[in-house]
C-alpha cells in the first residue's frame, strides 16, 4: 500500500510537472519584443562567454529559446523586458538599454593605450550585407571608435578585432548572434564576434537591421524598447536600421 501511494504520488508530481510545462505560454505577447534570448558559460579559465541570439522575423523569443537548447546550446534563457528594468535606472537611459553582466550595469573595451577604444569589425560577411554602413552610424558615437576592415586589411593591434560572418546557417530561429567574453569580474570584454544568418534575412532592410542590431550588442548595448532603434529586441517591419540618439547617448556616458 505505501509503495502505490509512492507510486501515486510520483505520478501526480509528474502530472503537474507536465501541467506547469505546457502552461508555459509560447504564444507572442508585448513583453516578448523585449525579450533577450542567450547563453551564458563560464569557462575553465573563469572568464565568461555569453551568447545573445536575434529572433528570425517570425520567430517568438520562446520559439527561438527552445531551438536553441534542442540544437545542443547550453543554459538558453529568456530574460524580459522586466528583468531588464530591474537592473537599475542606471543602467538605461531613455529607451535605451546597456547589456549587464552579473556585476556591472556596463562592461567596458579596454583602451589598449588609444584616446578611445577601437573596434574593427572585420567584415567577412557576403557583399549583400551592409556592415559598413552600419559602422558608420555607430561610429558617430565619438567615444568609441567602430571601423569596417576588409579581410584582406586585417585588424590593427590597437584595434579589438570583431569577426564578423554571413552564411545561410539554414532555420536556426535566429537572424544574428553576437557572443562577448568577459574576463572574470564580467567588467571587460576581451574578445566578442558576430554570426549573420542569410537563412533569415531576405531583403537589404531586414541585413542591414540586423548588422546594425548585432554591432550594438558588440558595443555593449542591449535591447532598445522603442522600434526607432536598430537595438529593438527582434526584427519587425517598419523598424529603424538606425540606432537612436538614446543608444548613442548611453554609450557616450561609459566611454
Ligand atoms: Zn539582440
Amino acid at each position: 500500500m505505501k509503495t502505490r501511494n509512492r507510486t501515486f504520488i510520483a505520478a501526480a508530481i509528474a502530472v503537474l510537472a507536465g501541467t506547469i510545462g505546457i502552461a508555459t505560454p509560447a504564444h507572442a505577447d508585448e513583453t516578448e519584443a523585449f525579450a533577450e534570448v542567450s547563453s551564458v558559460t563560464v569557462n575553465a579559465d573563469g572568464t565568461v562567454t555569453k551568447r545573445i541570439f536575434t529572433p528570425a522575423p517570425d520567430v517568438t523569443p520562446t520559439e527561438l529559446a527552445r531551438m536553441l537548447t534542442e540544437s545542443g546550446v547550453p543554459n538558453v534563457v529568456v530574460h524580459t523586458e522586466g528583468d531588464i528594468s530591474a537592473q537599475a535606472a542606471a543602467c538605461s537611459l531613455g529607451t535605451a538599454r546597456t547589456w549587464p553582466t552579473s556585476t556591472t550595469c556596463f562592461w567596458r573595451w579596454a583602451y589598449k593605450g588609444q584616446p578611445r577604444p577601437i573596434l574593427h569589425f572585420l567584415d567577412r560577411t557576403s557583399a549583400a550585407w551592409p556592415v559598413g554602413r552600419a559602422a558608420t552610424e555607430w561610429n558617430t558615437v565619438s567615444g568609441i571608435d567602430s571601423i569596417r576592415r576588409t579581410p584582406s586589411a586585417g585588424c590593427l593591434s590597437s584595434a579589438h578585432c570583431i569577426d564578423m560572418v554571413s552564411a545561410n546557417y539554414g532555420n536556426t530561429g535566429w537572424v544574428g548572434e553576437t557572443w562577448v567574453r568577459w574576463n572574470a569580474a564580467e567588467t571587460y570584454a576581451t574578445s566578442a564576434a558576430i554570426y549573420l544568418n542569410d537563412y533569415h534575412a531576405n531583403t537589404e532592410t531586414e541585413k542591414w537591421t540586423a548588422a546594425c542590431h548585432e554591432m550594438g550588442h558588440a558595443l555593449g548595448l542591449d535591447h532598445n524598447t522603442s522600434t526607432g532603434s536598430c537595438m529593438y529586441g527582434k526584427l519587425v517591419a517598419g523598424m529603424s536600421k538606425y540606432p537612436n540618439a538614446n543608444d548613442k547617448a548611453l554609450l557616450e556616458r561609459y566611454y
